[in-house]
């Protein structure tokens, strides 16, 4: 990129911004707020933005999001409705409105190479589903029928093969071969577009059957247990029922019960996929990759309901321990989940630059549709539970977490979490394909297509970060106004 700009004819760019290596070596601990990257050149579109990324050793997710194990987080409902997203379901894809023309047709075929692309009734994502344009609708046109309206040459609504949001893929892929039809739109109750399946993502899934899929081509699910001897039977459970990763559940993972848990599963199940952790050093680190871990979960004190840093006066922000983390991790190939600390889709964006391979999130997915509990009002607001799994609610009512902060012998609890609650944020089936296009968005104005590249220019010093002071953040943020209403998608 810096070369394009040098060549462009006006001469010599100076240096400008800070490596990641530079901005993490200043001593002070970072978090997401502290710094900001610098923007890039773009050539691409959004949409075109790979997310791909390795979860572990041997999974591959096609979106880098992952729901926390905690009891106001993830249950099936949740599982289900995160898996579908890792893969193959395209939740940005390109769409028109029916007053949009058949040249733009043309025109988004040229720029991503391919037709068939939804009709909603406001052009976008989330919009009512009206039709589909497809070659077929426009290969034979004359010229001068390319200004005609996409509403009238449109395959209608009522002649489309939908599938209803919350289908698994198997069946989505299923009615899209029966249909014989090149895209399946997948719509909500009220008819609004929340995804498409293409036949061509489908032969791929044909020629790579392995990709995003266990081998039983089910959803990825994985499980936390912990490092006691009880968990070793809930481990055979969790492998009878098809698990593919588990996660030793611990706040400070660099234990020698948590080493040699990694080995006895290791041995017992080759196969199965292991994720230790939290950890936020390399020294950390180094322990459980020397005992054979396919990946580490990073954060100590970052998470939202997190009480640690302010009782045990132990762990590190969030930014730099990923850093730090992934910096040491990828030596050996093995990925960093981000955990904790997440709380909008920049901080998704930072965490997956400063070398981190999925990000881990709690109060961001707490309180929507699929997470667990039932809804409440509270001053007119609707809410639902979310809790610490280190809080003495959570322990009080046995949830087996309790092996992640306390052990058997303590005679007094020390609380490491608090309990409270969270806005309503509607489904999953809305809000993950809002954060998906939120990276895809922030890669293209770094200036990378892929994930991948985004890592690669952070190790090469090529992406450049800025720190942010106390104003600068300010700044950035909304301000000067009497009033605003914030809406984010
Ligand atoms: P959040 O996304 O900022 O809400 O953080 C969620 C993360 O916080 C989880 O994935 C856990 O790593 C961590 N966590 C969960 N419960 C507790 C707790 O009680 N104390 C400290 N950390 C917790």
């Amino acid at each position: 990129m810096a070369d394009y700009l040098i060549s462009g004819g006006t001469g010599y760019v100076p240096e400008d911004g800070l490596t990641a290596q530079q901005l993490f070596s200043c001593g002070d601990g970072l978090t997401y707020n502290d710094f900001l990257i610098l923007p890039g050149f773009i050539d691409f579109t959004a949409d075109e933005v790979d997310l791909t990324s390795a979860l572990t050793r041997k999974i591959t997710l096609k979106t880098p999001l992952i729901s926390s194990p905690m009891d106001t987080v993830t249950e099936a409902d949740m599982a289900i409705a995160m898996a579908k997203y890792e893969q193959g379901f395209i939740t940005d894809p390109v769409v028109l409105s029916p007053n949009d023309r058949v040249r733009d047709v043309f025109e988004a075929k040229a720029r991503h190479g391919f037709c068939g692309i939804p009709i909603t009734d406001n052009g976008k994502m989330g919009g009512k589903l009206v039709g589909i344009i497809s070659s077929r609708d426009i290969d034979f046109l004359k010229e001068s029928e390319h200004d005609l309206p996409l509403g009238e040459i449109m395959t209608k609504r009522e002649d489309l093969v939908v599938a209803p949001a919350g289908v698994m893929l198997k069946e989505a892929n299923e009615i899209l071969q029966r249909s014989k039809k090149g895209k399946l739109p997948i719509v909500n109750e009220d008819d609004e577009l929340v995804a498409i399946i293409a036949r061509t993502d489908l032969k791929k899934n044909r020629d790579y059957p392995l990709a995003s899929k266990d081998s039983k081509k089910q959803l990825l699910c994985g499980a936390a247990i912990g490092t006691h001897e009880d968990d070793k039977y809930r481990l055979d459970l969790l492998v009878q029922a098809g698990v593919d990763a588990v996660v030793l559940d611990s706040s400070q993972g660099n234990s020698i019960f948590q080493i040699n848990m990694i080995k006895y599963i290791k041995e017992k199940y080759p196969n199965l996929q292991v994720i230790g952790g939290n950890v936020v050093t390399a020294a950390q680190a180094k322990n459980l990759i020397d005992a054979g871990v396919d990946a580490l979960r990073v954060g100590m004190g970052s998470g939202s309901i997190c009480i640690t840093q302010e009782v045990l006066a132990c762990g590190r922000p969030q930014a730099t321990a990923v850093y730090k983390v992934s910096e040491y991790a990828r030596r050996f190939g093995v990925p960093v989940i981000a955990d904790g600390g997440i709380q909008t889709v920049g901080h998704i964006a930072k965490a997956l630059a400063l070398g981190a391979s999925t990000v881990m999130m709690g109060s961001l997915l707490a309180a929507t549709t699929e997470a667990p509990g039932e809804y409440f009002f509270s001053d007119g607001i609707r809410l639902k539970k979310y809790r610490g799994m280190g809080s003495l609610d959570a322990m009080d009512k046995n949830l087996g977490s309790q092996n992640r902060y306390f052990s058997e012998t303590d005679k007094i609890k020390v609380a490491q979490g608090v309990s409270g609650a969270v806005q309503d944020k509607g489904s999953i089936h809305k809000f993950i394909p809002y954060l998906i296009a939120g990276i895809q968005h922030s890669c293209q104005d770094i200036g990378a297509k892929s994930l991948t590249q985004v890592r690669a220019m952070m190790y090469s010093g090529e992406l450049k970060f800025e720190k942010r002071t106390t104003s600068a953040q300010v700044e950035g943020g909304v301000h000067g106004l009497h009033s605003y209403e914030k809406r984010l998608f």
